[in-house]
């Protein structure tokens, strides 16, 4: 875990930033570069692995090349090793004038005319492979100038293989983690009531996470990190499975189930089999503003489905200064969920009142609840009241509980 710190920190990777398509993306267009610049057929990127290089990118000209990204070669063939090893020089203008590459079987079937190859050092001074450019003809104009750059380029291929490497390992200790999350039948789910602020009844309850592992950081920070895994899915589905068992066992009829989830999982995923037997009338599903959503259509289209069912849909953390407008525009909520950002201050600050008052004159409309989050005082209560926000949710009026918890305060235990 610490490790995973250390190597996040000197990244300064906030999940899923170094990614490693990224990296290959800039070793490719290197390659491309140098290789065009120095006007040679084929410029490649090799790893060594034990007994064999591994062909990691290629670049070339040629309509037929004689290597392909993914080929494997034995140690003992062609220049690469004899290059590291000081058997041959790195830059060869001409194959014909150097006995130990005329040695070598490809120089001739290939051919190879020139050849110009550096060694890709990691900073542990460790030699990950090399990057090398050949042509089949001779090519006296190359030199020392060339190979520096050479050298240039493969210390950026060093760096970017590095990079690539420490973001795998980062994602693999996420998945490890989320593994265990979920292996121990993780998340727990605690319920948030949700009230009518005109008399103060309880109507429903927002499901959120909680992580007992390490390391201790808020559910949002879990997700993402789920999100930067590959695995948001599983774990939002695992924590929509645990709210529904644990809510509905306990809670026979009446309060309604908020349950977070973020649009991009809603997108192809089948909501109707993971809500399976529970009472979808008594859903609302919070899809959160903060994420960018590219096809708005089909995010409806997904919804639809489960909405025909009886769900309801809530934006969450609208005015939290995202995509809010486009959100309530697209999806057509029943539900807008007011961020605790434009709760808070409330009392004293006309325009977050004039934006709450127009969200609440809309909501009106297009008869849409407005639900206000994250209710710290009195005078936030009095003044969205006087707003005529109806609905709310803060530590003022209930802390998140175990479902249990949550039904004996609200006397339905
Ligand atoms: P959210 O969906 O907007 O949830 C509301 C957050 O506000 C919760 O934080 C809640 O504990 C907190 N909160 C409630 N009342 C108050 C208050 O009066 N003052 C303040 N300052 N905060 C209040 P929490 O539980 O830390 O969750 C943070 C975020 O993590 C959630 O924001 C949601 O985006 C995400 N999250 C939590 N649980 C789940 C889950 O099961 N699935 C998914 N997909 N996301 C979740
Ligand atoms: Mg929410
Ligand atoms: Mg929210």
């Amino acid at each position: 875990m610490q490790q995973e710190s250390v190597v996040r920190g000197a990244l300064g990777w906030r999940g899923g930033e170094v990614d490693g398509a990224r990296c290959d993306q800039e070793v490719e267009s290197a390659l491309r570069a140098v290789r065009a610049h120095l006007g040679m057929e084929i410029g490649f990127v090799s790893e060594f692995m034990g007994h064999e290089r591994i062909f990691r990118h290629v670049d070339t000209s040629l309509a037929e090349p004689p290597i392909r990204a993914g080929h494997r070669l034995s140690m003992d063939e062609g220049y690469c090793r004899k290059v590291v090893e000081g058997m041959l020089p790195e830059l060869i203008p001409d194959t014909a004038l150097i006995p130990a590459a005329l040695e070598i079987p490809e120089t001739v079937l290939l051919p190879i005319g020139s050849h110009i190859s550096v060694p890709i050092r990691l900073s542990d001074g460790t030699i990950y492979g090399t990057f090398c450019c050949f042509s089949s003809l001779p090519d006296r104009s190359l030199s020392i100038r060339d190979l520096q750059m050479m050298r240039a380029v493969a210390d950026m291929v060093a760096a970017q293989v590095e990079a690539k490497v420490s973001s795998q390992k980062i994602q693999d200790s996420l998945k490890a983690r989320i593994f265990a999350a979920l292996a121990a039948g993780g998340p727990q789910m605690v319920y948030q009531p949700i009230v009518r602020l005109t008399d103060m009844a309880v109507v429903g309850v927002e499901a959120l996470a909680r992580f007992v592992g390490l390391p201790q950081q808020t559910p949002d920070r879990w997700f993402a990190d789920a999100d930067a895994a590959g695995m948001r899915g599983e774990l939002e589905f695992a924590a929509m499975r645990n709210a529904v068992r644990d809510f509905f066992s306990v809670s026979q009829e009446g309060l309604y189930l908020a349950l977070n989830i973020s649009p991009k999982i809603v997108m192809g995923s089948d909501l109707v089999a993971v809500l399976e037997g529970c009472p979808l009338e008594r859903i609302v599903l919070e899809l959160t503003e903060h994420e960018h959503v590219e096809d708005y259509d089909g995010l409806y289209r997904s919804l639809a489905r489960v909405r025909a069912r009886g769900v309801r849909i809530a934006v969450d953390d609208a005015g939290s200064g995202y995509a809010s407008l486009r959100h309530v525009l697209s999806i057509r909520p029943d539900i807008i969920k007011l961020d605790l950002s434009l709760t808070r201050a409330i009392e004293d600050d006309p325009v977050r009142q004039a934006l709450a008052a127009a969200i609440v004159a809309f909501g009106r409309h297009v008869s849409c609840k407005i639900v206000a989050e994250g209710i710290e005082t009195d005078s936030q209560l009095r003044a969205l009241r006087a707003l005529g926000v109806e609905h709310g949710q803060g530590y003022l009026l209930a802390k998140p509980a175990s479902a249990g918890d949550v039904m004996r305060m609200t006397g339905r235990a």
